[in-house]
């Protein structure tokens, strides 16, 4: 594998203190020839102890973790850390500026860009750097999301059920650090060359979650970003303080579903106007009516039913009315004891 072409200010060998900087993607465009895209980094060091990753952004149109870091940057000093903390607060800036899922430079998803590509598109040269570069030095990799401008989502701490059982009994540990009323465990539905499914295939105890969805983002899902963020720091060893539990922080048991099987997760089967039938966090039967697709061009033509194929709690539905046939709709999970899972 050849070298990366990413430049940085940063010295990550330096054993105290904090750095702000950035990652320098080549990239040319037409009125810039030897431009580079910059992607902000601040490296917060204590001294000795654990290593932690944390992101977010890598959809543009997912703001609530980008602004979650962009507090712990300006916040944060040394003396607050033991170990390391490297701030990625947006992996995608011209996504997140133009409100998109996909980078404007080169249309790619980078949630899909995994291992990347050190002579690639800037999306996937800047995957390839977190492959090779950032996660070998983390021991937990965190990755905020939402379901974006594509889907709403009740707000949930997930993870992937990992193989290996010492590294998912941690995961489980950290996702329920985020305290969470719900948490999640999701399959891949849509495709491979997932950011965290490339650090769990390093080992790293990867936290990730879905902080709601849309561009406007509400204050009380901002302050849930932001808490759940700083007892996940404090549980990760990476910040100084006493870690809540949610009996402690007030709040009842964590509900643990899952969304394994691809029937979990319901598709438009045409395209047309979608009407959402039932709410975020609504439990449903099997067969009930989860939205159904109109057509503004045919009045007469009754509606196409997209219905539950089995019980459980809705945790996402359609964010934009339009749809395209194929389009995920709506996401069904089901309660699930994670650890009695196999
Ligand atoms: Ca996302």
């Amino acid at each position: 594998m050849s070298e990366t072409q990413i430049h940085t200010d940063i010295d990550f060998s330096q054993p105290h203190g904090k750095q702000c900087g950035h990652l320098a993607i080549p990239y040319s465009h037409n009125l810039g020839g030897w431009a580079n895209l910059r992607i902000p980094l601040c490296l917060i060091r204590g001294g000795p102890g654990p290593a932690v990753l944390l992101m977010a952004g890598n959809h543009g149109d997912e703001y609530p973790g980008q602004v979650a870091i962009l507090k712990l940057w300006r916040e944060l000093t040394p003396e607050d850390v033991m170990g390391t903390l490297i701030l990625i607060p947006c992996l995608n800036p011209p996504a997140s500026k133009a409100a998109t899922r996909l980078s404007p430079l080169d249309g790619r998803n980078f949630n899909r860009c995994f291992p990347g590509n050190p002579n690639g598109t800037v999306s996937e040269m800047l995957a390839h750097y977190l492959s090779t570069v950032l996660f070998p030095m983390a021991e937990y990799v965190i990755d905020l999301h939402t379901g974006g401008r594509s889907m709403g989502f009740l707000p949930c701490a997930h993870m992937h059920l990992v193989p290996d059982l010492t590294q998912r009994a941690r995961m489980l540990a950290a996702t329920e650090a985020f305290l969470t009323e719900t948490a999640f465990l999701y399959a891949d539905v849509a495709g491979a060359g997932l950011l965290p499914t490339d650090a769990e295939r390093q080992g790293k105890i990867v936290i990730t979650t879905e902080m709601g969805g849309g561009e406007t983002v509400p204050a009380a899902i901002h302050r849930q970003c932001q808490a759940g963020l700083h007892n996940v720091l404090i549980h990760c060893g990476v910040l100084r303080g006493k870690e809540k539990t949610r009996a402690e922080a007030g709040l009842g048991p964590a509900r643990w579903v899952q969304a394994l099987d691809r029937a979990d997760y319901r598709f438009a089967p045409e395209s047309g106007l979608y009407e959402n039938c039932v709410e975020l966090g609504e439990p449903i039967r099997k067969g009930d009516l989860l939205g159904q697709v109109h057509f503004i061009e045919q009045p007469d033509r009754e509606p196409i039913r997209v219905e539950a194929h089995a019980d459980g709690l809705v945790v996402a539905n359609r964010g934009p009315s339009m749809v395209g046939q194929g389009d995920c709709v709506a996401c069904v999970a089901h309660d699930v004891d994670p650890r009695e899972l196999p």
